[in-house]
């Protein structure tokens, strides 16, 4: 029998005036305690009475909207906590000071006094949590938050569940316009929040009271036709293991059998989702065998009454879903499987043990109070590895994590296999991709090609319950931007948006090495010049220009050449008014970045036109492009591109036949343009779609010539475009197409 100690007592007489109220008071109180389940130390008592004196005390002033005193909901919170939950006392001293720092004047500083650190930093994580959700700041930071604290430590958030289960208990009171936001904050975040913990229950009852508030109607009516219909269903539950019976004891072991209705939410998202009425929803209830055998023998036995139930009624194979081999992301262990029953209605039997039972209602704690037995991997450790994995990936905006979150970490999951037939789970809607980022980083990021079940597949091939999946993969592959385009989970993009930023990374110290060598050719300082480049280009920041350096996209040299002058060690822009001295033949130096649509070449300086020129087949110039000009032997002047392949050998070793060039605007001719595009072959509308698009784009195609292989296709595509602007929006076109994995400018030879 729990006992209010006297200290108690008096504290409570003397903050509490009112007889009737301290008696309430004092039931509640009681009830917490007899509601502990786990064993407790006296410091642990003592913690736990001198928490509720300080809650009391705190809160003494302060009424819940229903007018009762407001030290129940603290009181309440905590004893959901330890029935509900099964957390130990330190959560429950937490819990009883949940709302203190929060509503009244005690600080987190004498919490931290009266009860050590950890217990402060729980409170504290409580206090940040509170009212993240009502506040103004943007849902996805909000998020980020919640979950934050959650990997710091996942006491707050399940105390934050109780809390936030007794406040949805007791909505009643507040208006409606509250009720309805606070209803929606809970079925977006705490409901799929609760199932990820395992908390079963809790999720269940969470739902069907969003759905009260939300869906009143939708939720009075079945749960009126729920009780109309009861007497029938038991009287066919009855009828169902009236067979069974017998044979399960003849197993000699302590089990039960119940039938188990599913939640109003439940039914109501299937006559939803499927367009059934509520008589057509077949499985209103499961049936549940739970037995109670030691963990070693637990399986066998669990497989055994597998074998009973499917003797006696017929089962649909493709319905077995074994989860005790395979526990689900969120610790659920249970063997399900459906059968055909009398009347040759269909009826979803789930079997599992007493252990397995506490953990798939009650979740993380449960799953605690077992760790330790056995050796299994701990799927509760694995989950929460994720979740900081993808926390720490400091490369997320806070929108993107909300996308990676909800569908990494809420979605339902599919079940695949290695070739070795190793099980992994992952969330539905994920990649052949995807799956090789959860084998290993390195089997992602070298990922060439997937088989499954012996085909060949695209990388974005959807995975499926059941699928074999073999991974081939290459050294010279590694991610690129499309990649993301192909896996849904938050491990996946931000391993791949990592090594795109480390590519990128360490390109830019290729080509700031090469700017650093022309720096110091030229004798320029290099961090008094480096910015000046920056902000000529409108560049961003130095890694763009490493980078562009990188790529081949800016050639410094040619860049300085052409755009400054060296005055006292510093780059001085040319002034662009003022022509240069007209007796040098080499005249205008001014770099080619003209963005009008019509351009005019100009060769050293004067209008092309007058010498015999072309442009070079092996890097295409278009207007835009940083050019230069090469006198060949006998067929004139060959516009080359700055970054065209051959461009260093002639530079270097003809330097005397080399004339600037540059495009000026004003013209209005086409150019040809090669492009690689390459991607899944996903049926013969690619062809098509990708012709389409071209030509809303307004080009015209010279050449086209697709190949294909097995799932995945080749196309070599000339167009005619005017200038590199154009090009560049229609490269970006094309690569926001479905099915298209890159799409490169070419130049051949
Ligand atoms: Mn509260």
């Amino acid at each position: 029998m729990a006992v209010v100690p006297n200290s108690t007592i008096q504290t409570l007489e003397r903050v509490v005036p009112d007889k009737a109220e301290r008696q309430l008071i004092q039931r509640a109180y009681r009830k917490l305690l007899r509601a502990v389940k786990t064993p407790m130390t006296d410091d642990d008592k003592n913690n736990i009475r001198r928490a509720f004196e300080l809650a009391v005390a705190a809160h003494k002033e302060q009424r819940r909207k229903s007018g009762e005193p407001y030290i129940m909901h603290p009181i309440e919170v905590a004893r959901i906590c330890a029935e509900e939950i099964g957390l130990g006392p330190t959560a429950l001293v937490c819990a009883l000071l949940h709302d203190v720092v929060e509503d009244t004047d005690v600080t987190i500083e004498e919490i931290e006094e009266q009860f050590g650190p950890i217990i402060a930093r729980i409170v504290d994580g409580l206090t940040k949590l509170d009212g993240t959700y009502t506040s103004n700041v943007p849902q996805a930071e909000n998020l980020k938050k919640v979950l934050s604290t959650l990997v710091d430590d996942v006491r707050v958030v399940l105390i934050k569940m109780a809390d936030r289960l007794h406040n949805m208990r007791t909505l009643g009171a507040m208006p409606h316009h509250k009720q309805v936001k606070i209803a929606a904050e809970t079925s977006y975040i705490y409901a799929p929040l609760a199932h990820r913990l395992g908390l079963y229950n809790i999720k269940t009852e969470l739902q069907d009271l969003c759905m009260k508030i939300t869906e009143p109607e939708a939720y009075q009516e079945i749960s009126r036709k729920l009780k109309e219909t009861q007497r029938q269903r038991t009287r066919y539950i009855n009828e169902f293991i009236r067979p069974l019976t017998k044979k399960l004891d003849a197993l000699n072991v302590p089990y039960r059998i119940f039938g188990r209705p599913k939640s109003i939410h439940s039914i109501w998202s299937k006559i939803k989702n499927k367009g059934v009425s509520f008589e057509q929803v077949y499985d209103l209830f499961a049936v549940r065998i739970v037995v109670d055998v030691e963990r070693e023998r637990e399986k066998k036995v669990c497989w055994e009454v597998y074998s009973i139930v499917t003797d006696v009624h017929h089962p649909i194979p493709e319905r077995l879903k074994d989860w005790i081999t395979t526990p689900k992301s969120n610790g659920y262990e249970s063997l399900h499987t459906t059968v055909i029953g009398p009347q040759g209605r269909y009826v979803e039997v789930q079997i599992r043990s007493e252990r397995m039972d506490e953990i798939a209602e009650k979740g993380y704690a449960a799953h605690y109070k077992y760790k330790g037995v056995g050796t299994e991997r701990d799927v509760y450790q694995i989950w929460l590895d994720s979740m900081r994995e993808l926390l720490e990936d400091p490369s997320t905006d806070p929108l993107e994590f909300i996308s990676d979150f909800k569908t990494t970490l809420f979605k339902e999951e599919v079940y695949v296999y290695t070739p070795k037939g190793d099980m992994r789970v992952l969330p539905k809607g994920a990649t052949a991709l995807d799956f090789a980022f959860n084998i290993h980083s390195e089997v992602g990021y070298h990922c060439s090609a997937a088989k499954v079940n012996g085909k060949l597949v695209p990388l974005g091939y959807k995975l499926r319950n059941g699928d074999q999946v073999e991974i081939f993969t290459s050294k010279k592959q590694k991610p690129n931007e499309s990649w993301l385009k192909m896996v849904i989970t938050g491990k996946a993009r931000s391993k791949i948006r990592s090594s795109m930023k480390e590519e990128r990374r360490r390109q830019g110290e290729i080509g700031r090495e090469t700017l650093e060598r022309k720096f110091k050719n030229l004798k320029l300082e290099f961090e008094k010049n480096v910015d000046i480049l920056v902000k000529h280009l409108q560049l961003h920041s130095r890694p763009d220009l490493y980078y562009a350096i990188a790529m081949g996209e800016i050639n410094p040299g040619e860049l300085i050449k052409n755009n400054f002058q060296i005055e006292n060690g510093l780059l001085t822009p040319i002034k662009t008014e003022e022509p240069e001295t007209e007796t040098e033949p080499k005249k205008s130096k001014r770099l080619s970045k003209v963005k009008a649509p019509k351009m005019k070449l100009l060769v050293g300086g004067e209008p092309a036109d007058q010498y015999t020129y072309a442009f070079a087949t092996c890097c295409n110039p278009v207007p835009g492009d940083d050019i230069f000009a090469f006198l060949t032997t006998n067929s004139g002047l060959k516009i080359h591109r700055t970054s065209c392949p051959n461009a260093s050998n002639m530079l270097t070793h003809y330097g005397y036949r080399i004339m600037s060039a540059e495009w000026v605007a004003a013209w209005n001719t086409t150019f040809v343009a090669k492009l690689r595009i390459t991607g899944i072959d996903a049926g013969p509308g690619v062809i098509q779609q990708l012709s389409s698009e071209i030509s809303k784009l307004g080009v015209n195609i010279r050449s086209f010539n697709i190949t294909g292989d097995e799932g995945y296709f080749e196309c070599n595509l000339s167009i005619l475009v005017q200038n590199t602007d154009q090009l560049n929006v229609i490269i970006r076109g094309l690569r926001k197409l479905d099915n298209i994995t890159t799409v490169s400018r070419i130049i051949e030879e």
